[in-house]
């Protein structure tokens, strides 16, 4: 039974349908096609996305404003999955609020950060596109959608050589879903929560006609349509898929919603598609202990360390959150972020930050000694890590692990210590595309009427482990293609209202 989340109750408010609503429903969005649709269909539209996070909302207003009726079915009973719990930040290269703050970035710079990190990989020209359209999709999500997005001036997170990271001003992902879904709400697109798709429906010549819904204390239902736009994220919590395509992070615990059950991969498989970049992933290292929220990276970049139970650090910290967390995994300790009083401060502007001093999660001690007595770590061991630490900050001595970038270490009193655990956030591997999210074959030919974006496509964080993430690259290929699929598959059927 279909569970439409209706545009005029409250957002997140569902309720349960009957088939019959679902036919006054069609009346009401004027599907004239209803009738001529073979009685074996429960519905029929233009386009049917699947899955309402960030790609999933994002394709079906994109779609909507082009001229289509598109509905969206997601698994659980709440829409947002791993976007809801981002940061909700999104590279835009040479948008207006860079220009406006005298930041010089090109999608060219761009490309060359994402390159420098990531290498050559399988989607390279999917990630050179995305770098291009990034500025258009910021403020398409200001101007349009419309989402309360503005320039993070305060850093450059990890793998961009200018800030370009746009975000909530809370750095929730929620805010930035919220204001999707009332983008979505106000557009009249239908939403219908609590509907998990088992499995894709296809013509006899394999093109892709429709979805079948279908699960356990779900009545199944088929829906035909005439492009699926495949927003089902990637495979993260799915242990055995993990274990099979990215071995080395199998052992953390998943820190994202759990509707990633891979089954864009599972589905994609069985229509002969490609797979591309299936051993990278999205890792981090700093989850705060027992807490589960994240410890802000700031604390990290602006000067901070981590340290093991035997108070010695481990590895160089500007590799970054995602590239750490393996480092954090192989400890088979506990492990600690210290900073000081001045970067907590600037943490402090974070909402996630806030509520987990709020709840305890850091604690003070002014001296090296009481450090040390928190959690019961080896105080002349300590000692030593933050003296040698401290010196390389201040230009004294090479750092032992080629750490180069200090922020405003070295560090004085007094400290702030937090317990961390490493994460797998969601995984970047996925089913193979082209620039405009159609998913292509091994052979690379397209598989008629099926997109992809976000997780459930391939990633743009190079070929295999976490070091190739750049912060922002998860929403950008949500995000992104989410946009250009919706698009595409408009201007495909012909509907563009512009046209
Ligand atoms: C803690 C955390 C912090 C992060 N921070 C950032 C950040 O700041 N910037 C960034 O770029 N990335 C970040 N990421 C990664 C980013 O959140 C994801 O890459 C992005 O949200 C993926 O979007 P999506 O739309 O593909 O998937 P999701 O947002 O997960 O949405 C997919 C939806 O599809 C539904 N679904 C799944 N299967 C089915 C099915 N069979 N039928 C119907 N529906 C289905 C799911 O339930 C879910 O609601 C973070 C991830 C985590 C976990």
């Amino acid at each position: 039974m279909l569970r439409w989340q209706s545009p005029g109750e409250r957002l997140l408010i569902n309720f349960l349908i009957s088939r019959k609503q679902v036919k006054e429903f069609q009346a009401r969005v004027g599907n004239e096609q209803m009738d001529a649709v073979d009685k074996q269909w429960d519905m029929n539209v233009d386009v049917l996305v699947i899955g309402a996070g960030g790609c999933g909302l994002a394709a079906a207003i994109a779609a909507h404003d082009e001229g289509a009726q598109v509905a969206i079915v997601e698994k659980r009973d709440k829409p947002g999955g791993n976007t809801a719990l981002s940061t909700g930040s999104i590279p835009g290269a040479g948008s207006r609020f860079q220009k406006a703050a005298n930041i010089i970035d090109s999608p060219e710079i761009m490309i060359a950060d994402l390159e420098r990190i990531a290498g050559q990989h399988e989607l390279s020209q999917v990630s050179d596109y995305l770098s291009r359209i990034s500025a258009e999709l910021c403020e398409w999500l200001v101007d349009s959608v419309p989402a309360r997005m503005s320039l993070i001036t305060d850093y450059c997170h990890v793998g961009h050589s200018v800030p370009r990271l746009h975000a909530p001003a809370s750095r929730r992902g929620q805010d930035l879903m919220d204001d999707l879904l009332a983008g979505v709400a106000k557009r009249d697109i239908a939403l219908a929560v609590g509907n998990p798709v088992q499995s894709l429906l296809t013509s006899s010549d394999g093109d892709v006609i429709g979805a079948l819904i279908a699960g356990k204390g779900v009545e199944s239902s088929r829906i035909k349509a005439s492009k699926v736009i495949l927003a089902c994220n990637g495979f993260a919590a799915n242990r055995d898929l993990v274990k099979e395509f990215c071995p080395e992070i199998a052992g953390a615990e998943y820190f994202g919603a759990l509707g990633s059950q891979g089954e864009a991969v599972q589905w994609g498989r069985a229509l002969g598609a490609g797979l591309a970049n299936m051993a990278a992933y999205q890792g981090y290292a700093a989850v705060a202990y027992p807490h589960g929220s994240l410890l802000s990276w700031t604390t990290l970049e602006k000067g901070g360390v981590l340290v093991n139970s035997q108070g010695e650090r481990f590895g160089n910290e500007d590799i970054g959150y995602s590239g750490y967390a393996r480092l954090v995994l192989e400890q088979q300790t506990e492990v600690f972020a210290i900073f000081d009083d001045r970067i907590k401060t600037i943490a402090d502007k974070e909402d996630e930050f806030r509520d987990l001093v709020e709840l305890g999660g850091i604690k003070a001690a002014a001296s090296t000694a009481e450090l040390a007595a928190l959690f019961n770590l080896p105080v002349d061991k300590l000692a030593n890590t933050l003296a040698s630490y401290n010196q390389a900050a201040d230009g004294k001595a090479a750092d032992r692990f080629g750490r180069n970038k200090f922020g405003l270490a070295p560090l004085q009193t007094k400290y702030w210590i937090c317990r961390v655990t490493p994460g797998l956030f969601h995984t970047q591997g996925g089913l193979k595309i082209d620039t405009t999210g159609h998913v292509l074959r091994r052979d690379g030919s397209r598989i008629p009427n099926l997109f992809a974006g976000g997780g459930a496509a391939g990633g743009i964080s190079g070929r295999a482990g976490a070091a190739g993430y750049a912060s922002g690259n998860g929403l950008l290929t949500a995000i992104g293609l989410g946009y250009v699929s919706g698009r595409t598959a408009v201007q495909e059927l012909g509907l563009n209202l512009a046209q």
